[in-house]
């Protein structure tokens, strides 16, 4: 069976809800055609979830959000829950983006928690992992990523891992085709080996573009992108959908 290709559109908190419309009913019109596997995720800001699930919903477009709270219900103000994403029928869930460890308070352990309960309601997680540039530089990245790993994916059968190195955030910096590779090569292998996860699927994230995705793929073998900027520019966003539809 042919592994689905997830093309992840990390939205961030951007687009107003008319022009979120406008990308969407885009999107619908260009996955239209593609190949089964390939399945094309947005995840947009909480405000916008309900109007874009009505949009979508009889689409080949999936819904994901870009967080979650860890716990179902109750004194938490300004979160968000599960519950209520699983009712506008969002099916993943980014969870310990780069963005959300830095500004707030995602720790390893906290992303876990939220994991283990995205996982309780049947959303499916994708767990950003990714280092620094100095880690990068002094040749430390691997035990880094090995920790956020250990510490942050529970047991279970099908995990889907999106390694965004934090220096090619919206830098426009890309690492090599190798450099992708060996990570990719390094997290299955961790996580099929030391963890006894069945399933992995291999998301790159990090100045995704249209101009480098055909070079990923075919030398890094990704299983998909989680996409930020690109996401948000129509003509790249379709150019890149119509990429991974050849592979
Ligand atoms: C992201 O933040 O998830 C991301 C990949 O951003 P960008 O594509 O803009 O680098």
């Amino acid at each position: 069976m042919t592994q689905n290709k997830l093309i992840v559109s990390n939205w961030k908190m951007n687009l107003k809800l008319s022009d979120s419309k406008k990308l969407v009913n885009i999107l619908i019109r260009s996955v239209e055609k593609t190949k089964p596997h390939i399945k094309k995720i947005i995840c947009p800001q909480f405000l916008l979830i309900p109007n874009i699930s009505n949009l979508i919903k009889k689409s080949k477009i999936l819904l994901g959000s870009q967080d979650c709270h860890y716990k179902e219900n109750g004194a938490f103000t300004g979160e968000s829950s599960v519950q209520l994403l699983k009712l506008f029928k969002c099916k993943y869930v980014i969870l310990g983006h780069s963005e959300r460890r830095e500004y707030n308070t995602d720790s390893n352990l906290l992303i876990l928690k939220k994991i283990k309960t995205v996982q309780k309601y049947g959303l499916k997680p994708i767990i950003c992992i990714g280092e620094s540039i100095e880690l990068r530089k002094n040749g430390e990245y691997l035990d880094f990523l090995k920790n956020q790993l250990k510490e942050c994916v529970p047991n279970f059968n099908d995990v889907i891992v999106a390694y965004e190195p934090i220096w090619s955030i919206g830098s426009g910096l890309v690492p090599s085709f190798e450099d992708i590779l060996e990570v990719k090569d390094f997290v299955k292998k961790y996580l099929v080996e030391e963890k006894k996860i069945k399933k992995v699927s291999f998301l790159y994230g990090g100045s995704v573009s249209s101009e480098n995705i055909k070079g990923i793929i075919e030398n890094s073998n990704i299983d998909g992108a989680l996409i930020g900027g690109s996401s948000l520019k129509e003509k790249e966003i379709k150019e890149i959908i119509s990429i991974f539809n050849f592979y």
